[in-house]
């Protein structure tokens, strides 16, 4: 996605060879006009797909989350992060390690809202390493729903998340790929 690649190149910056500061854009500050473009093109690359659901991680996912499942015509569920487990016998639940907080966080889906009935499309912000994603495929997986696959906003395809979910067969579709973040320069694939 064109549009994304300048606004990228314009408005984050490198904090190190690992991490890219998206505050302007996903991570704090969001522009209603970009994520509806890009909720426009998730929902266009899936349309074949007959998704009943947007799913995604609070916090950071909800807002194009929002706009794919508003593109689509369906609800938007998102995972919540529970700082304690206290036992839900309507819970599904997985521990994530946080990639940039460097703690593990608990996400929650009520089984009330995902069920073998769904056909689900994961929305998220960034993958690095992957496990987020790998956290919430779980909770689908165990849910009984069909993935359709994942729409990614910023891949950083120099770290192993989204390839290792594409060889377990599982579509990722991401607007931008970023090959390097080396020298403090933004790479694109
Ligand atoms: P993963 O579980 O794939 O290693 O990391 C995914 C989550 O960590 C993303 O949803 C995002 O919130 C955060 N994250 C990973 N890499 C970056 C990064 O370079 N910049 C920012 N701002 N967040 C990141």
């Amino acid at each position: 996605m064109e549009l994304l690649k300048e606004r990228i190149l314009r408005e984050a910056s490198v904090i190190n060879n690992d991490v890219l500061k998206l505050d302007a854009l996903l991570n704090h500050q969001v522009d209603p006009q970009l994520t509806m473009a890009m909720g426009n093109e998730f929902a266009r690359r899936y349309s074949e797909h007959s998704i009943t659901k947007v799913i995604t991680v609070e916090s950071s996912g909800i807002p194009v989350g929002f706009t794919t499942a508003l593109a689509l015509g369906v609800p938007l569920l998102f995972a919540r992060r529970k700082k304690t487990l206290i036992a839900d016998p309507d819970a599904l639940t997985e521990r994530v390690p946080s990639f940039t907080k460097g703690i593990v966080t608990d996400i929650m889906v009520s089984r009330q809202f995902l069920t073998g009935s769904d056909t689900v499309l994961f929305i998220d912000d960034i993958i690095a390493n992957g496990d987020a994603a790998r956290g919430l495929i779980k909770i689908i997986e165990r849910s009984g729903a069909k993935l359709a696959g994942l729409g990614i906003v910023v891949e950083k395809s120099f770290q192993a998340g989204a390839r290792t979910i594409r060889e377990q067969g599982i579509r990722v579709e991401s607007l931008v790929q970023i090959a390097s973040l080396e020298g403090g320069h933004i790479q694109f694939l």
